[in-house]
């Protein structure tokens, strides 16, 4: 992850906000090749979703909306994480990513006694954590007899005389953490020159409000039939208690979100594995390793009350596996409280019955800063290499999709200072550039160039070398990033290439 991490920051991927008044945690901004990356993961699932598909179409909803679309969502009751305080050190964790188990020790007559407790924050060894944890406070306390293997639980889960025994990760003392409170992750403010309670207004946590609210105005304009969806991608603001692992939780965030209705009557768990499987092609398509990814049913028991089923994708960060993308069946939860709230029906009239229903839907939600981690971490490679003279050097090589690398084919002329070799170059360069993003590099010597595009995944090089003016045929040598192989190819064969890889 560090390397990662220095590479975005290296290479103007991704910077800390507002670095230079020492940040804000939570918040990120993207750099020059960064943009280029989220835009093109952006304008790939734009084109999949919306454009090459007849059934869904595209809205973009403002960011601030009534406050009754929250209340009528739940989110004003109800879209909180449990926070823990340590009242000594102030520091604020999740009570789900907190965790503790008992020291349990059978002594030599057989009975197993809690000598105590032990806590860990969660990371990818936190049984083995707490186990270490556990065998070295029955070694300071000079416990007698057998540890048994720790059984891990998450803080939500802790009784009130459990909490007051339970040690705070800051001070290592008990009875220094809170029992957890509902603690609303939703942003506020206020709209307009008054700021009391009737001003209140919420940054949107999702986008998917914006569908349900607006799902009337589509119907009624967009020409759709059931089954249809409606997909749009936009900022969601989320006061995270513990923004972590970079930009994979952040309190600032971009999600892509679609709804897709359908019949009251339609086999819904169908519809939903369709999805399912849809995403997990997506994210193939972006060059996101299928080893890499997993799917994580939801267990019923710990699902709202509305929620038919939801299947979380899931891929293994450097960090541990976690939710990439989640596949909800959420009913017609959403538009039938919608209704309520506001007095207007969401129902649509089915000819063949000739009666009115609300549809169900289907909602796969994803975040673009979750993908854009993804591929920066599945792409990211140091390798040892040889040149022609048999020296092994270091080269970091980022493999990027060609559908969403920020640079598509980087321009060299072998030489800067030889006016053919540059003429020629310019205009390739120009030509290439009404179509694809590319970039233009005449310094240092061509292996330097091509390992400086490798490491921000530039999928080609051109270079423009004496047999592009001297020989018959004009082709210039086309080498790749991930083979380093090298070939000959003519203006025509590029254009070629790019538009079979880049769509
Ligand atoms: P988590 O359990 O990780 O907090 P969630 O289940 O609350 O996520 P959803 O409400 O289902 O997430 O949001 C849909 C998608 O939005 C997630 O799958 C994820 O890709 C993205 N997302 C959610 N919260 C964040 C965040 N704080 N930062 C970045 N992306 C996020």
């Amino acid at each position: 992850m560090d390397s990662i991490v220095a590479l975005a920051k290296r290479r103007g991927f991704i910077f800390q906000s507002s670095e230079i008044y020492g940040g804000l945690n939570g918040f990120f901004d993207y750099g020059p090749l960064g943009s280029e990356l989220k835009k093109n993961i952006r304008d790939c699932w734009w084109n999949d979703m919306v454009r090459r598909r007849d059934d869904i179409v595209g809205i973009e909803t403002s960011i601030i909306m009534h406050p009754k679309v929250w209340e009528a969502s739940g989110h004003v009751a109800g879209f909180s994480d449990p926070l823990v305080d340590c009242k000594v050190s102030k520091q604020r964790y999740r009570a789900d990513q907190l965790f503790f188990a008992p020291v349990v020790v059978t002594g030599a007559d057989g009975v197993a006694q809690t000598a105590g407790y032990v806590s860990a924050l969660e990371s990818e060894n936190t049984a083995g954590e707490l186990q270490a944890a556990a065998e070295s406070f029955k070694r300071k306390k000079a416990l007698q007899g057998t540890l048994a293997p720790v059984v891990v639980k998450d803080f939500t889960e802790a009784t009130p005389e459990q909490i007051a025994l339970i040690p705070s990760p800051a001070t290592g003392n008990p009875g220094d953490l809170t029992p957890p409170r509902a603690f609303n992750m939703m942003f506020q403010t206020n709209v307009g020159a008054m700021t009391d309670a009737s001003s209140v207004a919420y940054l949107r946590p999702e986008t998917a409000q914006g569908m349900f609210v607006d799902f009337k105005n589509v119907v009624d304009t967009g020409r759709v039939k059931l089954p249809f969806g409606i997909a749009q991608i936009g900022k969601s603001f989320r006061n995270e208690i513990t923004p972590r692992n970079f930009i994979f939780r952040s309190r600032e965030f971009e999600q892509m979100e679609m709804e897709y209705f359908i019949h009251e009557d339609a086999d819904w768990s169908q519809c939903h594995q369709e999805w399912i499987e849809w995403c997990r092609q997506w994210l193939i398509s972006v060059g996101l390793p299928e080893s890499k990814l997993t799917l994580y049913a939801h267990k019923k028991e710990k699902l709202a009350f509305y929620s038919k089923g939801t299947t979380d994708i899931m891929f293994e960060y450097p960090f541990g596996v976690q939710e990439l993308w989640g596949i909800a069946a959420r009913g017609n939860y959403d538009l039938g409280q919608h209704a309520t709230a506001s007095g207007k029906p969401q129902e649509i009239f089915d000819e063949a019955t000739k009666k009115k229903f609300v549809p169900h839907v289907i909602e796969p939600a994803v975040g673009v800063d979750r993908i854009l981690l993804a591929v920066l971490c599945a792409g990211y490679a140091e390798e040892d290499v040889t040149d022609d003279k048999g020296n092994v050097e270091k080269r970091t090589v980022l493999r990027l999709s060609p559908r969403i690398a920020p640079v598509k084919v980087a321009v060299l002329p072998l030489l800067k200072n030889k006016e053919q070799l540059v003429g020629r170059a310019r205009d390739l360069y120009k030509k290439l550039q009404r179509r694809y993003a590319v970039f233009y590099d005449d310094g240092g010597n061509i292996g330097k160039r091509y390992r400086r595009q490798d490491e921000i995944g530039t999928p080609w090089c051109v270079t423009i070398d004496f047999d592009t003016i001297e020989k018959p045929g004009d082709t210039f040598t086309l080498r790749e990033r991930d083979s380093m192989a090298q070939r000959r190819i003519t203006e025509a064969e590029l254009f070629a290439l790019l538009e079979e890889r880049v769509y």
